[in-house]
């Protein structure tokens, strides 16, 4: 298992739980994205309206989850969550949609990932919020039609770009979020380690913040280890030797990085002469998926300028040659 991997896994979920900020003010960063929804949300409650449908696409562990959270507490509406691979057929849906109260926040997580026939069903759902549902088979099946209370669909996703233009045209809010800045990533792990009543000066959390590619979630695991580790090691307060100390043991270097951004960067030097070289090939060389390194390896290279993607493939930067103490190759 990675630890600087971007999705959570089963025992994280209380724990991210217990951190999740409640209100748009308690959310750091994404300055943009808040202001818009600020402002829809106000409309929305002087028109005594629904919120239109938002769809909030970035990395895993940006705060998406946490932000539709926020979007139903601010609506003042309940929010009831479930995922694209978990509804499989249109039963399954009309079942979430019926139960609903009016104005509720209905989140579906991958959202990518529905299938298209589900996909059909709500497209009038979310326009006009009605179902129409197919009885019987053959000649005697007939439609019939199901009013639904209105409500809000909140849909993320880690790819804008594997939603079908329909049902992406039918989201009224769109809003991407981005990597977090060490500033903002800082602030964050302060404020988790107050949440865990812990101690942690102001360079130690920056130094987690560093290590944490401009994700939230990576953050909030780091300083769990290094709090685990602060227990053991010493009386529980993390000062930066200390922070360094487990930083490195974790094996997530100055930058964040890992053995396998490691192993994928040196294998584009070594075996490429750095690049370019295509994307089922980097995927064959260090015996990954294609898709894994494209969504969750990559993504953040190319965030901080250490790869380049170009027509014929993927290049690395001079930066890489730098941060591996490489000599930066003469061009030809
Ligand atoms: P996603 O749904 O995008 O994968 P989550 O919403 O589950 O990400 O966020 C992962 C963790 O990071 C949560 O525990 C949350 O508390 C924390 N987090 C995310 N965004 C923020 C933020 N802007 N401010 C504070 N904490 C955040």
């Amino acid at each position: 298992e990675r630890i600087i991997s971007g999705e959570a896994d089963i025992q994280e979920i209380s724990f991210e739980q217990s951190l999740r900020p409640q209100n748009l003010k308690q959310y750091i960063g994404q300055d943009q994205v808040k202001k818009n929804l600020e402002i829809f949300i106000q409309a929305a409650k002087l028109r005594q309206e629904t919120l239109d449908h938002v769809l909030l696409y970035g990395p895993p562990g940006l705060g998406k989850t946490t932000l539709a959270a926020i979007i139903a507490n601010e609506m003042g509406v309940q929010m009831r969550t479930t995922a694209g691979p978990a509804i499989e057929r249109p039963g399954d849906l009309a079942a979430i949609l019926t139960a609903l109260e009016p104005g509720d926040v209905l989140f579906i997580d991958e959202i990518h990932r529905l299938p298209r026939t589900i996909e059909e069903v709500l497209y009038p759902a979310m326009e006009d919020f009605c179902l129409d549902i197919v009885i019987g088979k053959g000649p005697s099946a007939r439609s019939v039609r199901l009013d639904l209370p209105p409500f809000t669909l909140v849909g993320a996703t880690t790819r804008a770009g594997s939603l079908s233009a329909p049902l992406r045209d039918r989201f009224g809010v769109l809003s991407r979020l981005e990597y977090y800045t060490e500033a903002q990533l800082t602030d964050i792990v302060i404020r988790t380690a107050e949440v865990l009543d812990t101690e942690i000066e102001d360079d130690a959390a920056i130094e987690v913040a560093r290590r944490s590619r401009g994700t939230p979630r990576i953050a909030n695991r780091l300083l769990r280890r290094v709090r685990d580790f602060a227990q053991v090691k010493g009386n529980g307060h993390i000062h930066n030797e200390l922070a360094n100390e487990a930083l490195e043991l974790l094996q997530v270097d100055r930058l964040g990085l890992d053995h396998i951004d490691h192993k994928l960067l040196i294998g584009i030097i070594e075996k490429f002469r750095g690049g370019p070289v295509g994307l089922e090939t980097i995927a064959a060389t260090i015996g990954e998926e294609a898709h894994t390194i494209e969504d969750v390896y990559e993504p953040y290279l190319l965030q901080i300028g250490f790869l380049q993607r170009t027509p014929r493939g993927r290049v690395v930067t001079d930066l890489v040659y730098r941060h591996f103490q490489l000599e930066v190759p003469k061009i030809e």
